[in-house]
Parts: structure tokens; C-alpha cells; sequence
């Protein structure tokens, strides 16, 4: 069946040394367990990338960037392009996130080019959606995330499609402590699954990979991953701390 995937955004955190201890130690407790069908990944800020593939090098755990440029070179200062991760054999990139969204006005347009960048270089996305606070209090939340769906994801060939790894991220339970009740990530993973089925059909919508995230952490991690529809999770504040983020692998590989 489906793989269960914990993902750690680090977004702009750590110094350097900390980054080092934090990835050492993961790893270390990651070579001990018997993951079985848990894949561990982890996304660090972008000068920390080679430092992180080469202490998870021939390791089980698998190396994201937090964010990629939807051109493949050229002058874009400060950028960086699916071809660098590719050269530098980073696996996955988190695309479409709720700060990115916000912060530095991404719409489902630019990650629709996103995605098709990091697809045509060999990187997996991990694509982000969910909806806003007034938009679940309006009753909007599904229409929201179809939409992200259909404007980035759904011109995607079969093929293509089935490298996508989805995170479900109701932006107002990120970093908020107000996590998704499992009723709540269960209904929207269920309806996720559907929107799939219905564009690619039962099969593909068998195998992706729905990740939950937002407040995810050990105290609520076997509520959420032990629902059906929820496959692992892409973890902010709570993957900053080892003891934490390895107690969560723990969980998804008892969920899995
Ligand atoms: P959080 O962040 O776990 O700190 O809520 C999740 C995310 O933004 O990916």
C-alpha cells in the first residue's frame, strides 16, 4: 500500500552547528529503527543542504530543499533552481507552503511552474494546500483546496502526478498549537483522495502519499497519522527538537 512520510521543515532556523547536531542526531536514532514503510525526510534551510546530504549520505533518511525558482537559471539573485538541487541530488522540495503563499505572494499559477520545474529535474514535490481560517469558517475550506488543486497540480500527466507528494496544511493550525482534530484532517485527506480519483482514477488515488500538517507533534501525531487517509506528516516547530521529531517517527511507523 502507500508509503508514510514525515517530512521536517526547518524553515528559517538553526545555526549552522545546531543544524549539524540536529541532523546527526536524527539520523543516528533513524539508522536504529526498522523504518518498514516510513520514509524520513528532512528540508533544512538552503546553505545547510550539502552538509545535510552528506551526514544522511547512505543513511535511510531522504533530503528536501524548502523552496525552488520556477526558471531553470539566470538572473535571479538570491534564487535557487530545480538544476542546483538536482546536481546536488536532493530528492524532494516543499512547493506551494502557506508562507510562501503569504509572505512572497505565490499563487497557485507560479507553483503550478514550480511544480513542472522541480518535476522536469527529477525532484519531488511536496506540494502544499489548505485553506485560511475565514475561508473554513465560511464553509469554503473544500472549493479552496480543489481549486489549489486543479490550478497547480491538475494539468499534471498521470506519470507526473504520481511523484506529488500532498501535504494538507490548514494555515491557520500552522505553528498556531491549534492542530486539526483527527475528524477535521480525516474528512479533508478523504475528500483530497477523492478529488485525486476522480482526475487520475482509483488506483493513483490508492498510492499518494496525503501528509497532514500544522501544530502536528508527538502529544497529537497517533491521533492523526492512525486516520486512515493521513499518511505522515510535514512538521514545523516540533522537528526542530530531536527527541521529539524521533518519538514522531516512532508513531508513524506504528500508524504506517
Ligand atoms: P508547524 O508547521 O508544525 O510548526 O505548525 C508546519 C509547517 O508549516 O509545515
Amino acid at each position: 500500500m502507500r508509503t508514510t512520510l514525515l517530512a521536517a521543515n526547518w524553515k528559517m532556523n538553526k545555526t549552522f552547528q545546531e543544524a549539524e547536531d540536529l541532523t546527526a542526531h536524527i539520523t543516528e536514532a533513524v539508522e536504529k529503527l526498522n523504518l518498514n514503510k516510513v520514509e524520513v525526510i528532512l528540508c533544512p534551510p538552503a546553505p545547510y543542504l550539502e552538509m545535510v546530504l552528506d551526514l544522511t549520505d547512505e543513511t535511510h533518511v531522504a533530503v528536501g530543499a524548502q523552496n525552488i525558482n520556477d526558471h531553470e537559471f539566470g538572473a535571479y539573485t538570491g534564487e535557487i533552481s530545480a538544476p542546483m538541487l538536482r546536481s546536488m541530488e536532493v530528492e524532494y522540495c516543499i512547493i506551494g507552503h502557506s508562507e510562501r503563499r503569504k509572505y512572497f505572494g505565490e499563487s497557485n499559477e507560479l507553483l503550478a511552474r514550480k511544480i513542472d520545474m522541480a518535476l522536469r529535474f527529477g525532484i519531488a514535490p511536496i506540494f502544499c494546500c489548505g485553506e485560511l481560517l475565514p475561508e473554513r469558517e465560511a464553509g469554503n475550506h473544500f472549493e479552496v483546496v480543489r481549486r489549489q488543486f486543479e490550478e497547480s497540480l491538475f494539468h499534471l500527466e498521470e506519470k507526473d502526478f504520481r511523484t506529488v507528494v500532498v501535504a494538507y496544511e490548514p494555515v491557520w493550525a500552522i505553528g498556531t498549537g491549534v492542530n486539526a482534530t483527527r475528524e477535521q484532517a480525516q474528512e479533508m485527506h478523504a475528500y483530497i483522495r477523492q478529488l485525486i480519483l476522480s482526475k487520475y482514477g482509483e488506483r493513483v488515488a490508492q498510492e499518494a502519499p496525503i501528509l497532514y500538517g500544522g501544530s502536528c507533534n508527538a502529544g497529537n501525531a497517533f491521533d492523526l497519522f492512525s486516520q486512515p487517509d493521513v499518511d505522515g506528516g510535514l512538521i514545523g516547530g516540533a522537528s526542530l527538537k530531536g527527541e521529539e521529531f524521533v518519538e514522531m517517527i516512532r508513531i508513524a511507523i506504528n500508524c504506517a
